[in-house]
């Protein structure tokens, strides 16, 4: 049963609605209301990125990137972008929508990869930072939640696949990761 694997409700889905709006209206604070490239990080930000660009209202195009970590050891740390190859950011307003911030090495990945492309702007938000995990110096410069150094899943994020579709942000049972570990 999905329901004992879960210790707690961290943020429920009335908070976080009531936060991702919140949140849509301090991005379009800064940014204004003409067109946005809103770059969605797969798989975890997809929940995220549904929900914030239909309380962004406007022009807003969307794109989704995949960041992965490299596997085979020989280069800790480093993180490969995968972005569509038809796309173009040249001089145009780009959000980059995360799910969490945890060592903060996907997100530096993300942004030098993005900058590359010379877009007008970039500005990051993530609806979770948890800094004491932090491993390179870096914050989105839009936050919805922080969170303590626990293992989340549920709206969008994941563990082994499962939980993407809990509405709630969620605190994972530790027995559920130590009895697949
Ligand atoms: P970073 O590069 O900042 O260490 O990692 C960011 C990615 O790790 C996130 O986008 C997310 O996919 C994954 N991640 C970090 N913390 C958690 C967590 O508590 N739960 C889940 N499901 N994924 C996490
Ligand atoms: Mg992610």
């Amino acid at each position: 049963m999905l329901e004992k694997e879960i210790e707690r409700v961290l943020f429920s889905a009335d908070e976080i609605r009531a936060r991702v709006r919140e949140l849509a209206a301090e991005i379009r604070y800064r940014l204004g209301d003409g067109e946005l490239v809103a770059v969605g990080v797969l798989t975890g930000a997809f929940v995220f990125l549904a929900d914030l660009v239909r309380e962004l209202g406007g022009e807003v195009r969307i794109v989704l990137v995949r960041a992965s970590s490299y596997r085979d050891g020989t280069r800790p740390g480093e993180i490969s972008v995968e972005i569509p190859g038809e796309t173009d950011f040249e001089g145009g307003d780009i959000l980059l929508v995360e799910d969490i911030v945890d060592t903060g090495q996907s997100l530096k990945a993300l942004k030098h990869t993005l900058l590359e492309r010379r877009p007008g702007s970039l500005t990051t938000v993530a609806l979770l930072d948890k800094p004491d995990r932090r491993r390179v110096e870096i914050t989105a410069d839009v936050t919805g939640f922080t969170v303590p150094d626990e293992f989340l899943v549920g709206y969008g994020l994941d563990y082994a696949g499962l939980y993407r579709n809990l509405p709630d942000v969620c605190v994972l049972a530790r027995c559920v990761y130590e009895d697949h570990a």
